[in-house]
């Protein structure tokens, strides 16, 4: 995008969907690299100043989701962990931890894409991002391309089934014939606390 068409789009909704088009680019490098796929970028005047993608398994770390990750270059960019007056796109509602975080740094806004009624804290199960007797609200926008957001991950589960239904077959196989000496087992991600 050159200078001079910078984000002539008048309408918040364009703006927002190009920004979780970003944001779902982060997501599929999470899915390229077989982590659960989601992907977060924070904007500050109309310019992305941190962006990353869910890299739990790679770092092998919990708290590496997507948010998290785009929080800390944001607040590195800035040089402030405050950011009142940033947006942060992500794919999938963000989890208590994020949420948490998104208060703690006072981010002005979050826009998610798939819904997570069983674990998001944007209120989906609970909002804390917008919890009463905390110092800092977030306002909240819901469902930005929400289907290829849900398309996403609905794929990337359903792969994960297939792969693990594969994996405990070929166990079997093998039980059934040689018993091969101490195999680990690759793990797949859990469905309900992954993101
Ligand atoms: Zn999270």
């Amino acid at each position: 995008m050159g200078p001079t068409q910078q984000y002539v789009m008048d309408e918040p909704l364009n703006l927002d969907s190009h920004f979780m088009q970003e944001a779902l680019r982060q997501a599929w490098r999470a899915y390229d690299a077989a982590e659960v796929p989601v992907g977060a970028v924070v904007v500050r005047a109309g310019k992305i100043i941190g962006r990353a993608f869910n890299q739990v398994e790679l770092l092998t770390d919990a708290t590496a989701h997507a948010e998290m990750l785009a929080l800390t270059q944001a607040q590195s960019a800035v040089g402030d962990w405050r950011l009142t007056d940033c947006t942060l796109y992500v794919t999938k509602e963000p989890c208590p931890m994020c949420a948490g975080a998104l208060v703690h740094c006072r981010c002005a806004r979050v826009v998610f894409g798939a819904p997570d009624p069983k674990g998001g804290a944007a209120g989906g199960a609970l909002n804390l991002l917008q919890f009463p007797t905390l110092n800092h609200r977030c306002e909240i926008t819901s469902g930005v391309r929400g289907e290829e957001c849900t398309s996403l991950l609905r794929q990337f589960f359903s792969e994960q089934r297939t792969l693990n239904r594969a994996l405990r077959h070929s166990r079997s196989v093998h039980r059934a014939g040689s018993n091969p000496p101490g195999g680990s087992e690759p793990r797949a991600p859990e469905e309900p606390d992954a993101s």
